[in-house]
């Protein structure tokens, strides 16, 4: 079989390039050994894809070179593809902080996205595995579960390492090995963090506890948003966020109290409450099992007259700066997402081709490019999607 162009991987990125470079007339396939397609966008947001953020500027990725996604985001925009949802008639919402999700399921997306591929003309095969690639004159040539196949162009967009259980596999990263390209050191990102020892045996019962709004600190990067306990460590938007940021060794703060200088709010407490228990008056502020446990960890209980000036503002440098030990992430199997990947100094900012094998691409998460929480890491996919999608 013949085609101009063959996509691996039927995911957000593939999906959107196959629209694009089928609407400029190639002939289109694209592949994807999975039985069902577009898996991780049907599980994304909760079963409603939180597809894109108005906000998302190239400052909400981490990659080695931070100025390589501005190209394509800059030329496909979350407005963009706001366009094509509402062209579809898919009703959506905004959660917060510029986070768009689908009213009611995030099989639309996918049902926009195959309705545009057929509109389009690009074949979606499932069930369709990629054994080998081999390079040729006319461009290449690729074993898959259903044959060979030729192609002029060949995209890589089978994604990252997060949930193999969805069909995550390292075959883009070996593929890129394969034609010479460097690769990142990769792991999991947007991933619940883990404590061992004493810091679990501390907390593992506060379980199911959850703050509102903490603010997770590695270094200068900061994420205001919630925090969850869990029997094996912390999770949470906030704590998702920072594990993208967070290497085991790193110093990871938590301020408990982001809005208020914990320690000049206990010293007005001492002087409205002399008698109240600093465990009580933490209880107000805080979940009352959390404000009981830092007392047993870290503080002694005391009535609040009992404390002098020095110590409540001692107290209170912990509260805005509580230092907690991660042990390591849950790893792969619930990350959001695969942190590193294929090198971008190998590839165009601006088509994603290959500067080593012309007619290769890499697209969407297997990029060295990863997204914030929040609907960044699938305009990431669309935009990347779409610069190759007009250049293959
Ligand atoms: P993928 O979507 O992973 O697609 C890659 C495809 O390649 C897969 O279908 C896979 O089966 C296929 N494949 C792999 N290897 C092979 C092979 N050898 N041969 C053939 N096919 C292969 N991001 C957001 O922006 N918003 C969200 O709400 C959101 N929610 C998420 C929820 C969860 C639980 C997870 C895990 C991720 C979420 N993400 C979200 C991240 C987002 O899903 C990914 O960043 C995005 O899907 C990456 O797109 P991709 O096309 O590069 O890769």
């Amino acid at each position: 079989m013949k085609v101009d162009v063959l996509i691996i991987g039927a995911g957000a990125a593939g999906l959107m390039c196959a629209i694009a470079a089928g609407q400029r007339g190639r002939r289109v396939l694209v592949v994807d050994h999975a039985n069902k397609i577009g898996k991780k966008i049907l599980m994304s947001g909760g079963g409603r894809c939180n597809f894109t953020n108005t906000g998302a500027t190239p400052a909400n990725y981490l990659s080695a070179n931070p100025h390589f996604a501005k190209s394509a985001l800059a030329r496909y925009t979350p407005w963009d593809f706001i366009a094509l949802v509402e062209k579809h008639r898919i009703a959506y919402h905004e959660k917060e902080l510029g986070q768009l999700f689908c009213d009611d399921s995030s099989k639309q997306i996918v049902r926009m996205l195959l309705d545009e591929c057929a509109a389009s003309g690009a074949t979606v095969e499932a069930n369709c595995g990629v054994q080998r690639v081999r390079k040729t004159p006319e461009g290449f040539a690729v074993h898959t579960a259903r044959g060979e196949v030729h192609a002029e162009s060949l995209v890589v967009a089978s994604g990252g390492l997060s949930i193999p259980s969805m069909g995550a596999s390292g075959f883009g990263y070996e593929l890129a090995r394969q034609f010479g390209h460097a690769l990142l050191p990769t792991r999991a990102g947007l991933v619940p963090l883990t404590l061992s020892g004493k810091h679990q045996e501390h907390y593992q019962d506060l379980a199911g506890v959850a703050l509102p709004a903490v603010e997770a600190r590695v270094g200068k990067q900061g994420f205001r948003a919630g925090l969850l306990f869990t029997h094996r460590g912390i999770s949470g938007p906030a704590i998702l966020q920072i594990s993208s940021y967070w290497q085991p060794g790193d110093d990871l703060r938590i301020d408990l109290l982001p809005d208020r200088d914990a320690g000049a709010h206990l010293v007005e407490q001492r002087t409205a409450r002399p008698l109240a228990e600093l465990k009580t008056v933490l209880g107000d502020a805080l979940p009352k099992r959390l404000a009981q446990r830092l007392c047993e960890q870290w503080f002694d209980n005391r009535p609040m007259r009992q404390y002098r000036d020095a110590e409540l503002n001692q107290i209170g440098v912990q509260l805005n700066a509580w230092p907690i030990t991660a042990s390591g992430t849950e790893g792969y199997r619930t990350a959001e997402v695969t942190l590193g990947g294929v090198d971008t100094d190998g590839l165009s900012s601006s088509t994603m081709q290959s500067k080593r094998v012309p007619g290769l691409y890499f697209i969407g998460e297997v990029v060295d490019v990863t997204g914030w929480l929040g609907g960044y890491n699938f305009q990431w996919a669309w935009a990347s999607g779409q610069a190759a999608g007009q250049a293959v």
